[in-house]
C-alpha cells in the first residue's frame, strides 16, 4: 500500500482525497520510482480543484511532475536506485502521476536527475521551471540578446513566471515584471527584476499597436494580456506564449506581425521532445542560482495539497510549492 490523491468523477461528484492505494491504481510500464517529491503546478491545481479539464480519465492520480528513485525495471536506460525525474507526456492526466509514493510509467518519458540538483530542488523547478527554460530557450533561438533590450514576464509571481526572472536575470537580461501583486516587488527584485509593473496595464481590451518597449516576452497569462503585449513588443520582438491564467482566448489583431515583424513563439513542455527537454535542464542546471530558488519554494506534506491546490488557482501562491509525498 502507499499514500496518494486520488481525484474521482462519479454520480457524487467530482472530488480530490488523499487515499491509501495499491498497485491496482498505478498506470502501466516498464519503469516503477518510489517518488520522493512531486509538486503542485498549475495544472495540477486545475486538476485537484477540477475547475479545469485536465483529467481525461477516472480515478486519476494528479501529479503532471515526480523526482524519486526507480524500485524495478525493466527498461534498458533504467536500474533500480537510479535517481530520475518526469515532467508531462500526459501523466496526472490520462496516466496516474506524481503526488503518490509510488508510480508506474514508460522508462522514455523519465530523464535522469541532473547531478546539479537534488530531488526536492529538481521538483522546485518542475514542468513550471522547466517550461521557463523552454521559453528562454525560444527568445534565444530566435535571436534575442541582453542588448537588444527589455524583456516582459508575465504573471511574475508565478511559478513559471519566478523562475522566468531568475533565469532572466542571471543570463543579464533587462527584465519587466508584469504582476496584479505588487507587494511582493520587493521578492521580485530578489530574484533580479530591474522593474516591477501592474499587470492592470495589459489586462483590458487594447489597440492593435501600442507604443514598441519589449525586445521579447514571456507571457504566462494568454488572453488579453498576450494581445497587447504582442501590441507593445518593439519591431522584430519575440513573445513566447505558454500560458492561459487569464484565459484561454486570443483577442489580438496581426498588426503586429505584419507591421512590425513580431514573433510569436508557443511553448509546450508536455510533449516536448526528449533532447529539447535534457537540453533545458542542462540550462537550468547552468543558469538558475540555486540561492533563488530556496526564495522561490515552499514546501509542503500530501496532506496539504488539496487545499494549497485551491489556493493557486486563486492566484494565492507565491513561486513554487513542493510536495514531500513522504511526510
Ligand atoms: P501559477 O499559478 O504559479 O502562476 C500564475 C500567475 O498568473 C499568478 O501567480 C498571477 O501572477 C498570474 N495571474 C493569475 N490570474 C491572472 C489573471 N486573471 N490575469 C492576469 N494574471 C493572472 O501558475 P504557473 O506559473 O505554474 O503557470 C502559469 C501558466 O502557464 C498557467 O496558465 C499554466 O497552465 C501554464 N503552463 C503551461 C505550460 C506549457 O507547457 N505550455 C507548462 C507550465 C505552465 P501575479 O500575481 O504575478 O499577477
Amino acid at each position: 500500500m502507499f499514500n496518494g490523491i486520488l481525484i474521482r468523477k462519479d454520480e457524487a461528484g467530482y472530488r480530490a482525497t488523499l487515499e491509501d492505494l495499491d498497485d491496482g491504481a498505478l498506470g502501466d510500464g516498464d519503469v516503477t520510482v518510489q517518488v520522493a517529491y512531486s509538486t503542485l503546478n498549475y495544472k495540477d491545481g486545475l486538476a485537484i480543484t477540477g475547475k479545469g479539464p485536465v483529467v481525461r480519465r477516472f480515478p486519476m492520480i494528479p501529479g503532471i511532475d515526480m523526482a524519486g528513485t526507480v524500485a524495478h525495471s525493466t527498461h534498458p536506460d533504467y536500474r533500480p536506485g537510479d535517481a530520475v525525474v518526469l515532467n508531462g507526456w500526459g501523466v496526472g492526466e490520462v496516466h496516474p502521476g506524481g503526488l503518490a509514493q509510488r508510480i508506474r510509467l514508460k522508462g522514455d518519458w523519465l530523464v535522469p536527475l541532473p547531478k546539479a540538483f537534488t530531488a526536492r530542488q529538481a521538483m522546485a523547478i518542475g514542468t513550471a521551471g522547466y517550461t521557463a527554460m523552454l521559453c528562454v530557450l525560444a527568445l534565444e533561438r530566435f535571436g534575442v540578446t541582453p542588448d537588444h533590450g527589455e524583456i516582459l514576464v508575465t504573471g511574475a509571481n508565478g511559478g513559471v513566471g519566478s523562475v522566468a526572472v531568475a533565469v532572466l536575470a542571471k543570463l543579464g537580461y533587462t527584465v519587466v515584471a508584469s504582476t496584479g501583486r505588487p507587494a511582493e516587488a520587493d521578492y521580485l527584485k530578489s530574484l533580479g527584476a530591474a522593474e516591477i509593473i501592474d499587470r492592470a496595464q495589459f489586462s483590458e481590451p487594447g489597440r492593435p499597436l501600442g507604443k514598441e518597449r519589449w525586445a521579447g516576452a514571456v507571457d504566462t497569462v494568454g488572453s488579453h494580456t498576450l494581445a497587447n503585449v504582442c501590441a507593445t513588443a518593439r519591431y522584430r520582438g519575440v513573445v513566447t506564449a505558454c500560458g492561459l491564467a487569464q484565459g484561454m482566448d486570443l483577442p489580438a489583431s496581426v498588426a503586429p506581425f505584419i507591421l512590425r515583424g513580431v514573433t510569436l513563439a508557443g511553448v509546450d513542455s508536455v510533449m516536448c521532445p526528449r533532447p529539447e527537454r535534457l537540453v533545458a535542464w542542462e540550462r537550468l542546471a547552468a543558469d538558475l542560482d540555486i540561492g533563488k530558488l530556496d526564495l522561490i519554494t515552499r514546501e509542503i506534506g500530501l496532506g496539504a495539497v488539496i487545499e494549497t491546490a485551491a489556493q493557486l488557482i486563486q492566484g494565492q501562491i507565491r513561486g513554487r510549492v513542493v510536495v514531500d509525498v513522504n511526510r
